[in-house]
């Protein structure tokens, strides 16, 4: 089987920026073409991609696909259909199911379940402890030989600092990143959005940026006394910002997230106790806002995740504070980033290394294009202009704060092993 992607862009940052055609062979990429290449056999399924523009496969490290547990929420299935349609090859899926990944049996049974979907490839992490429950660490080395490609309680902290100490060691040997859900509990609070005047003015209880920075330097100390990698997820104060920034400048072994919402909507956002705009760590101020851009722009945020939390009405319509936290995110994610591009915040290159290339490092996944490499793409239609609906989701939930936003750019093809995965028909 092969497949000629003609016309397109091919961008992979560091590596190449040409206009030419790729060939596709036996799921691998065989190798760049002029496009007036008159070697090309006639038995070939071709894909126009003019205008387009030709990526490594956009990986998506922070996911929730809420099976084993949740199903109801969303399955394997579901959220791997939804990665794809986002232009996203690869995901890492979050230990939070029920039960917890936090054991090689859970490890492989989401791994098969990926493999006989054969969509969006899925890298499970592993919890750190056991339950994630913040005590006795869980089985790491087991769940390691089973696949997964970095250990994380996300959705809660790991509150024991020297509980925390040991992940960090003992991960170090095994060399995977430790995830970290940053949040002191303590001054958090059972808080339900940003502390400040929109709180105050809808009467709900709010979230200090404090909540999360306080934990997000103790774990860069604990980073520098272990040497170990410390990921933090979804970050989105301006404090935790200023913090990574300075430890990153002493060489200490740390990288960070943010999530889409989090450079785009502030809390001002959160009107009439609409849930779909609650989320934890909650939407911020725009100083905050604009402190995560400029963190993106800097280097000092290493990589954009979608945090995707799918959660059904029951979770969601009921009162604000007793609401579920998340939104839905791996349907929107490409689009909204590429408005930092647009705004000119980014080039689309570091968009490119932001959404692809640097989750693959942290991931350790080689998604270069170049020969013989396997052909995980994202082609990215850069001027589709839509409005987003979340009743168009392939994901089995619809909360987000963004259905009715205008967006333009969006995933126009993607590509899993050399097979097509999703390709765009029109918008509904
Ligand atoms: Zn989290």
């Amino acid at each position: 089987m092969q497949i000629l992607i003609k016309g397109a862009r091919v961008l992979d940052p560091g590596n190449i920026d040409v206009n030419k055609d790729i060939l596709i062979k036996d799921h691998l990429i065989e190798t760049l073409l002029d496009p007036d290449d008159k070697s090309i056999p006639i038995d070939i399924e071709i894909i126009d991609a003019r205008g387009m523009i030709i990526v490594p496969g956009l990986i998506d490290i922070h996911v929730h696909l809420r099976e084993p547990g949740a199903e109801y929420k969303e399955t394997i299935e579901t959220g791997v259909m939804a990665a794809a349609r986002g232009g996203f090859t690869a995901v890492c899926s979050m230990p939070n199911t029920h039960p917890v990944n936090d054991n090689s049996q859970v490890t492989r049974f989401i791994i098969n379940r990926s493999h006989e979907l054969g969509l969006t490839k899925v890298y499970p992490a592993g919890a750190i402890t056991q339950g994630s429950m913040g005590t006795a660490l869980a089985e790491i080395y087991d769940m390691k030989q089973a696949g997964i490609v970095a250990v994380t309680d996300d959705g809660k902290p790991v509150e024991n600092s020297n509980v925390m100490r040991r992940a960090l060691e003992y991960c170090k040997g095994l060399n995977i990143p430790v995830f970290v859900h940053a949040e002191d509990p303590g001054i958090a609070d059972e808080g339900s959005m940003n502390e400040g005047p929109s709180a105050t003015f809808w009467g709900l209880k709010g979230i200090p940026n404090a909540a999360e920075s306080i934990m997000v330097v103790r774990d860069i100390a604990l980073s520098e006394l272990t040497g170990g990698h410390v990921h933090f997820c979804h970050i989105s104060t301006k404090e935790s910002v200023e913090a990574i920034r300075q430890a990153k400048k002493r060489g200490v072994n740390i990288t960070c997230e943010t999530a889409p919402h989090y450079f785009t909507l502030t809390d001002e956002d959160v009107k009439d106790y609409n849930t779909n705009f609650k989320m934890n760590p909650p939407l911020r101020s725009e100083e905050d806002r604009l402190a995560v851009i400029q963190g993106l722009c800097d280097g000092t945020i290493d990589l954009i995740a979608s945090d995707h939390a799918p959660h059904s009405v029951i979770e969601k319509d009921v009162e604000f504070d007793q609401a579920a936290f998340g939104i839905v995110g791996l349907e929107t994610s490409l689009s909204l980033s590429l408005k930092l591009v647009q705004d000119g915040f980014l080039t689309m290159a570091s968009l490119v290394n932001k959404m692809a290339k640097n989750p693959a490092k942290i991931l350790k996944i080689n998604n270069d294009i170049k020969h013989g490499n396997v052909a995980d793409l994202t082609i990215i239609d850069p001027d589709d202009t839509y409005m987003i609906n979340s009743e168009t989701f392939l994901s089995k939930s619809k909360n987000t704060p963004f259905s009715g936003h205008m967006v333009t750019g969006s995933a126009f093809l993607t590509m899993v092993n050399g097979r097509v995965v999703y390709q765009r028909s029109q918008h509904f």
